[in-house]
């Protein structure tokens, strides 16, 4: 892994290097919740169903490295795509850094602690179910709190 850059998360998005656009995921799990579109509006739905390859306790994936042999649609989020992701969360770091927005005050990039997201509310570890054992999405429909984010957790 190459060296990360100190405040590496302060610069645009285009000046990251793999690994640091790597590092910039603070492991919320949001991306790895199945979704509910409706074609005919586009409208999406959220639920609290977990690809089968996350861990519902921690919301790490358990096979990162090998995750698109198992789960071919796994989103890679990328500089090209990150405007058009309409359902990241507005904690989501690749998010906020698109739109100009600083981390939150909880990043571990700024604690130093990759708890503090679960500590902060905003990580689905323990709130989801594996889509192993859900059954219909339907069923399972959510609306996190994202309006709850508070602004004012955001780093100075
Ligand atoms: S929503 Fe953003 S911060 Fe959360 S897991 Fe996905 S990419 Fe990482």
């Amino acid at each position: 892994m190459g060296a990360l850059r100190d405040r590496f998360w302060e610069r645009p998005l285009a000046d990251l290097t793999t690994e640091e656009w790597e590092a910039l995921c603070d492991g919320c799990g949001r991306c790895c919740l199945h979704k509910v579109e409706y074609e005919e509006t586009g409208e999406i739905e959220h639920t609290n169903v977990a690809c089968k390859l996350l861990d519902t306790q921690t919301a790490r994936c358990t096979d990162y490295k090998h995750r698109k042999a198992f789960v071919p649609d796994c989103l890679r989020l990328t500089l090209k795509i990150v405007d058009d992701v309409s359902w990241l969360p507005p904690t989501c770091a690749y998010r906020r850094r698109a739109d100009g927005d600083p981390l939150p005050r909880w990043h571990y990039l700024l604690t130093g602690d990759r708890e503090d997201v679960i500590r902060a509310g905003v990580s689905v570890a323990g709130r989801v179910v594996s889509e192993h054992e859900a059954g219909p999405l339907e069923h399972h429909i959510v609306e996190w709190d994202d309006e709850d984010f508070d602004e004012g957790e955001e780093a100075a």
